[in-house]
């Protein structure tokens, strides 16, 4: 089965093909890179819709190049959740194109694409998953068809969290690699650790890190301890979820995972314990629509196709609602 996968949550327009048989994933994406602040949802959007069509067209001129005409099976795209007005493009985007190539239309969800490229990579059978991306932190684990969150963030996403403090130090978006390159000359200094049962919170150690850089903590320093906070916390509730669950495997998901001091504790961890750990490359890590196209390979074999009419955006889509339809190889 060949899939074109669309993705428009935020601020990448990407589009991919994948090809079940031989496994290749072909991805094309253009990312939004504010001139200065953060993500702002009106240019987020009219940058969706300035580049979704020239990915597109890349994209669909290398499944004609590499596979030959009409070799699209299946369309499918991220649902949500997401920034609205992006999804709506995505999704009007993804509904033409399932209407003009007469193919089915599949709607994916993003953090369960975040998870599944994971698993899918792996071959893990039934991993836990920490998916710490820009505007989410979860802990999932699958039980009873579904990936329930184990645990959570209280209040703002990981990435966001990095990212303000970066914007309050003047550097421009995305903060995470210049926190991680920064950090590498630093040394530690105290911040708040939240971690409440399975569930971790980020508002109050961005506020304290600012409040530490502003009384003249080195910059260095800050990210460091930034860094060593963060992670830990994270690592911890996934650790927790593994001993809970008595699950074995682990894999990683989301932008922030493309941290090396992240995957570092979390390997630690788990060699520690016996648990096998997978992080997906880069280009699976932050978001693309490769994970978009090979879940949606997976629902497309599994009949998991949605009409054109029942097929809205949802911006709050929570991967608790999603139910999993599909198993490892279905795709084929
Ligand atoms: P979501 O997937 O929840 O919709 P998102 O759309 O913001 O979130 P992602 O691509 O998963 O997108 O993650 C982007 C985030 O990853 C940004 O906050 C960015 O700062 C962070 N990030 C990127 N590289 C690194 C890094 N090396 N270290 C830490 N954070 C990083």
């Amino acid at each position: 089965m060949r899939v074109l996968g669309i993705e428009g949550t935020a601020w990448c327009a990407s589009a991919a093909v994948y090809d079940s048989e031989t496994d290749d994933v072909h991805i094309e994406s253009d990312p939004y890179l504010p001139d200065s602040g953060g993500i702002h949802p009106r240019e987020a959007a009219e940058h969706m819709s300035d580049a979704l069509p020239s990915v597109v067209d890349a994209a669909l001129s290398y499944a004609e190049r590499e596979y030959g005409r009409a070799s699209i099976d299946a369309v499918a795209f991220s649902r949500g959740p997401g920034l609205g007005p992006c999804l709506r493009t995505a999704g009007t985007a993804a509904r033409s194109l399932a209407g003009s190539l007469s193919v089915p239309l599949v709607g994916v969800n993003h953090m369960v694409a975040h998870l599944e490229i994971g698993r899918h990579r792996s071959g893990f059978e039934n991993p836990i998953c920490l998916n710490a991306s820009g505007a989410n932190a979860h802990v999932l684990g699958y039980h009873d068809d579904r990936y329930r969150v184990l645990g959570e963030t209280m209040d703002t996403g990981v990435g966001n969290a990095i990212d303000k403090f970066t914007r309050h130090v003047g550097w421009s978006h995305p903060g995470g690699p210049k926190v991680e390159a920064a950090a590498a000359d630093g040394e530690f200094l105290e911040l708040p650790y939240v971690v409440k049962g399975m569930d971790f919170s980020f508002s109050g150690i961005m506020s304290a890190a600012k409040d530490r850089y502003d009384e003249g903590a080195p910059v260095e320093d800050v990210c460091f301890a930034l860094q060593e906070h963060v992670f830990a916390m994270l690592t911890e509730v996934a650790e927790r979820a593994l001993s809970l669950t008595g699950a074995d495997e682990l894999v990683l998901g989301g932008g922030v995972g493309q941290n090396d001091r992240l995957r570092e504790m979390l390997e630690a961890m788990c060699t520690q314990r016996g648990a096998s750990f997978f992080a997906p490359e880069p280009r699976f890590l932050r978001d693309n629509a490769g994970m978009i196209a090979v879940l949606g390979a997976k629902m497309a074999a599994a009949g998991d196709v949605v009409p054109i009419r029942e097929s809205s955006v949802d911006p709050n889509f929570r991967p608790d609602e999603v139910p999993v339809t599909w198993r490892p190889g279905d795709e084929s």
